[in-house]
């Protein structure tokens, strides 16, 4: 199956048509600053360009003890509140909301270099990494694009979270939230994600916390530099923060920002539908390791659907890419 032709070539944020049978990746460099959600410690983010087929390299360190690793499943060893990578030994956290830019921007070649055990948190959105890409823009590099397609449904349950992958035309989310708060409540949003529409529909979208809940996160290390001025706060009545939502369902678009985010980890970008329900970042990297595990469910394919051999992510992740090749 081809992708649609119209997805074939995409307008990005600034207005360019983007050629996706092609790699991109940064036409310049960007750098962050601010606190980490979690430990409150100041964190510095600096995204710059990176070679054909490198993909997302997280880099942690100093000049002469640099660590790089790409951000992949294989590395995940965390999911509670955020998603967090083995970068040969040391840990980062809360790589999700940049990654979730880069991958909805068809960034799929750049280097993350990180100081401070997590990538600064901002707004609690993806705003500013959005506008960060779009200053410098893309540059097209002579590589072919390779595609993950879902050829076959894969389904995941822990406890009442449901998450399955299906084949669809190109990369289309579906997902749902059910929160017993009557602040949050059911929320659900659906549709069809490129950058254009991740610009409009999501970058902007905060996490979240219930109010009630904060305690308990702090006594586990976690939530230490959240406030009103990077996460919204709820109690039963509605939000804390002074400016209230951006949207009515600002939650549900979070968690969508925070899927596609978590996506990314498959190395490659996904033509296929995701469905989840009540999701988190434990309930996406399952679901994202039952498919990569589930016999015939992926292919790699280029733009025009034609199959490509599956690529060598990484050394340490070959295992994992053959598995899904089968
Ligand atoms: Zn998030």
């Amino acid at each position: 199956m081809a992708l649609a032709a119209k997805d074939v070539t995409r307008l990005d944020p600034t207005g360019h048509w983007l050629d996706l049978s092609r790699q991109h990746t940064l036409g310049g460099s960007i750098a962050f600053a601010g606190i980490g959600v979690h430990s409150g410690a100041l964190c510095r983010l600096t995204l710059s360009p990176a070679e054909p087929g490198a993909g997302l390299l997280l880099q942690l360190g100093e000049l002469r003890t640099l660590s790089t690793a790409r951000a992949l499943l294989a590395r995940v060893i965390g999911t509670d509140h955020a998603t967090v990578i083995d970068v040969n030994g040391e840990h980062v956290s809360t790589i999700e909301h940049v990654l979730a830019a880069l991958a909805a921007l068809q960034v799929d070649n750049a280097i993350l270099a990180i100081e401070g055990p997590e990538a600064p948190i901002l707004d609690g959105s993806a705003v500013d990494f959005v506008d960060g890409v779009r200053k410098v823009g893309l540059v097209s590099q002579n590589a072919e694009r390779i595609y993950a397609q879902i050829v076959a449904p894969v389904e995941v349950r822990l406890g009442a979270k449901l998450a399955r992958f299906e084949p669809a035309a190109g990369f289309e989310l579906d997902c749902e939230i059910d929160f017993a708060s009557p602040a949050i409540g059911r929320q659900h949003w659906a549709g069809a994600i490129g950058p254009s529409s991740f610009h409009r529909e999501f970058s902007w979208a905060r996490t979240f916390v219930q109010a009630g809940d904060i305690a308990a996160l702090r006594a586990r290390g976690l939530a230490r530099g959240g406030g009103l001025d990077n996460a919204i706060v709820f109690d039963d009545s509605g939000p804390l923060n002074p400016g209230g939502l951006r949207a009515v369902d600002e939650c549900v678009r979070h968690k969508a920002l925070d899927a596609i985010g978590d996506l990314a980890l498959l190395g490659a970008p996904m033509i296929g539908r995701y469905i989840a329900r009540r999701p988190g970042h434990s309930l996406n990297i399952a679901a994202l390791r039952a498919l990569v595990e589930a016999p015939g469910a992926l292919r790699w394919v280029n733009a025009d659907g034609a199959a490509r051999p599956a690529p060598i992510l990484d050394a340490s992740d070959r295992a994992f890419v053959l598995a899904a090749a089968e």
